[in-house]
């Protein structure tokens, strides 16, 4: 059976004109479901029982489980279970701005960057629309506040998801449902050019962040087998067509690994790659795993690093740091959940 946080507003409108209802009352059970905050449809009190017991067959209003929470100074890890035993987790972090939450996209990755915890478990399927609205939904409930930002960077590759991420921007972008601004959303990818284009002509103003992590393609190949199908030449291309057509700034997320990545040279090769696009450069200080080799770039080098990418005029930030001891690198807690 389907969820009834699976429906945007619109889906839930034409379902109750489906069932030979009027369309409005799609637009009242959405407040009833965002606004209210109801957890039965024996809540809702304007729409008459039996429209409604014929909308519960259809579509459940089941929540998910939290099983486990674990808090840090201005972060907090939730470990969500699904109706079947699987396991995503969300980060919510506490800005100045904001409250800001990452969240899954997938059960599993299947783009297996060799730096990436989430990536070791493969793919075992597409997270359900209902399961990224609820990851949001319930933290609010919880919290009893409400979350001004989005990141769909948890565990997942969100554009091998495409067609349920974009049904989740809508719902959680509705003035009438989680009310999320689009400029306060943000989804990140590893480089999947087909949808990197798609994406170029979906009308919500959504930030998009790009993966490189790499200034040429030896050292991408290595760190991402992603680059052996959509090489960084092909990225940037899609990128220049996407900056084009909606006129938005792009990120590139770039983690330091020492040694692999971080040198001079590599500073000097990243700068001239992204000379002249509408862009920046976020430097992120590696979250180090026991599963892989890799060392966290010395602080030094990174401010070494930082400042070759400045002086050549690139837009550069480094990313403050949150939840290294309640491992909240991606894919860390459900990683430990699973193997115990
Ligand atoms: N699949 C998407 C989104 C999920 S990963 C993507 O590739 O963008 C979100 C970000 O976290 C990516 O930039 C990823 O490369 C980065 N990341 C993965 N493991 C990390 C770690 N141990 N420390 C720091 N960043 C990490």
């Amino acid at each position: 059976m389907k969820n009834i946080y699976d429906l945007t507003r619109e889906e839930m409108e034409n379902i109750f004109i489906e069932i030979g209802s009027k369309k409005f009352h799609g637009d009242q059970l959405f407040s009833w479901l965002y606004e209210k905050r109801i957890s039965s449809y024996s809540m809702v009190t304007n729409i008459k029982k039996e429209i409604l017991d014929e909308i519960s067959l259809m579509y459940s209003i089941d929540s998910l489980k939290i099983v486990d929470v674990q808090n840090d100074k201005d972060v907090s890890k939730f470990l969500f279970e699904l109706f079947d035993m699987e396991h995503i987790e969300a980060v919510l972090m506490r800005h100045d701005y904001g409250l800001s939450l990452c969240i899954s996209s997938e059960v599993g990755c299947n783009m297996g960057c060799q730096f990436c915890e989430s990536g070791r478990r493969k793919k075992v399927r597409n997270l359900e629309v209902h399961e990224m609205v609820l990851q949001i939904l319930m933290i609010e409930n919880i919290l009893k506040e409400r979350i001004s930002h989005v990141v769909v960077m948890g565990i997942g590759e969100p554009f091998d998801n495409y067609d349920n991420l974009l049904s989740f921007f809508r719902i959680i972008n509705d003035p009438k449902g989680l009310q999320i601004g689009a400029r306060h959303i943000t989804v990140s990818t590893c480089g999947i050019v087909p949808k990197i284009l798609e994406f170029s002509d979906f009308p919500l103003q959504v930030n998009l962040a790009i993966s490189l992590h790499a200034p040429n393609n030896s050292i991408r190949d290595r760190l991402m087998p992603i680059n052996k199908v959509y090489s960084i030449e092909k990225v940037m291309d899609a990128i220049d067509i996407y900056i084009k057509k909606t006129n938005r700034r792009v990120t590139f997320e770039y983690i330091l690994l020492e040694g692999v990545n971080d040198r001079n040279e590599d500073a000097l090769e990243l700068s001239k790659l992204v000379k002249d696009k509408n862009c920046y450069i976020n430097l992120i200080p590696y979250n180090e795993t026991n599963n892989f080799g890799y060392k966290r770039t010395k602080p030094i080098q990174i401010m070494k690093f930082y400042d070759i990418l400045k002086k050549n005029n690139v837009n550069v930030t480094i990313r403050k740091e949150f939840g290294s001891k309640i491992s909240a690198a991606c894919g860390q807690l459900r990683s430990k959940k699973e193997e115990l």
